[in-house]
């Protein structure tokens, strides 16, 4: 580098001129004991300090990075270490986090996040949970597009449950036809369902939801024509069932109710509870009618009172064990 490139204009002394460069200790930043070496550009004439461009950007790392460390602020290599793990773009970083454009890009270049962007961060780093509800949010509202929601990855955890809903969707959809009374199965519809029933109904057990579930269904099919869930269901000792036991991968799913395993000395109890945040919105307002019938006539009687009126519904007697049973005998319903 030639000489001239290195001189700086001091107004003390009017011109450009070379500088030495003289090392001094930073003590304290934003009221954090930082005690960093800095190196300071001093006019060579007259002895001035001088702003030295390379010199500062060496200081301000230098003073970052120590006070990064002591307070814990979200690093550069951090946020960019998180992008590329959810294969998002820094627009995309802050539409979801609803910041200001350039936001990420600075932070990234080694600008300080002040403590509550770091908080977050961190936050969103740590808990995949919470970033995720971001993520939701920012789509629900029109700030990310489909596409870009669709392309994220997100960990194990996560897409197991898409998994689990791919593999459901995959057993339970089928023709339209009488044994799921003509309507394609919705995994939407059935995960909302359950969660209303569940908050509805206290100590919802397994073999009663199946009910539950068969005689809204069957009952929607009589008066509406067609069913609510779209699925089929076949003759089982208990009663009606979910077709192939396929409940048990049902109520493994996790956004609007959880199971609840306790273990009896003679056998395993499982109880669905709601968490309340079902949407039955989707469900027009007469098979909201049926639905809210169904819970009012069984939610006071228990799992075997339930399964002996299912046990004299033509429905089941008719059909043999282990078929589906078809939606036909919806209109030989007795107790709804
Ligand atoms: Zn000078």
């Amino acid at each position: 580098m030639n000489k001239e490139t290195r001189k700086v204009y001091c107004e003390k002394c009017n011109k450009k001129v070379d500088y030495d460069i003289i090392s001094e200790i930073k003590k304290e930043y934003k009221g954090v004991e930082v005690n960093i070496e800095q190196n300071i550009g001093i006019c060579s004439e007259c002895g001035e300090r001088l702003y030295v461009t390379e010199l500062e950007e060496i200081n301000l790392d230098k003073l970052y990075s120590r006070y990064r460390e002591l307070t814990g602020i979200v690093t550069p290599q951090d946020i960019i270490n998180f992008r590329e793990k959810y294969n998002i773009s820094q627009r995309e970083l802050v539409a979801i986090l609803d910041w200001g454009k350039m936001t990420i890009n600075r932070y990234e270049r080694g600008s300080l996040p002040n403590q509550s962007h770091s908080d977050i961060l961190k936050l969103i780093i740590k808990e995949e949970s919470y970033f995720r509800e971001k993520v939701e949010d920012a789509y629900k509202n029109g700030r990310i597009s489909e596409k870009t929601y669709n392309n994220m990855h997100f960990s194990m955890d996560q897409e197991k449950t898409s998994i689990l809903e791919k593999l459901i969707e995959l057993r339970l959809s089928n023709e339209v036809n009488i044994y799921n009374g003509f309507k394609k199965f919705d995994l939407d519809r059935l995960e909302n369902l359950i969660g209303y029933i569940s908050s509805k109904v206290n100590n919802l057990y397994k073999t009663s939801l199946n009910k539950y579930l068969w005689y809204i269904d069957f009952s929607n099919y009589k008066y509406n024509l067609k069913s609510i869930t779209g699925l089929r269901y076949m003759r089982y000792t208990f009663g009606p069932i979910i077709e192939d036991m396929d409940y048990e991968l049902i109520l493994n799913l996790k956004n609007k109710f959880e199971k609840e395993v306790t273990e009896s000395y003679r056998s395993e109890i499982t109880k669905i509870k709601s968490k309340d945040n079902y949407d039955i919105s989707m469900f027009s307002d007469k098979e909201m009618e049926i639905i809210d019938r169904v819970i009012e006539v069984f939610k006071d009687k228990n799992v075997g009172e339930i399964s002996d009126l299912s046990h004299k519904e033509k429905a089941w007697i008719e059909t043999k064990d282990k078929e589906l049973i078809s939606y036909e005998y919806a209109h030989d319903l007795k107790y709804i």
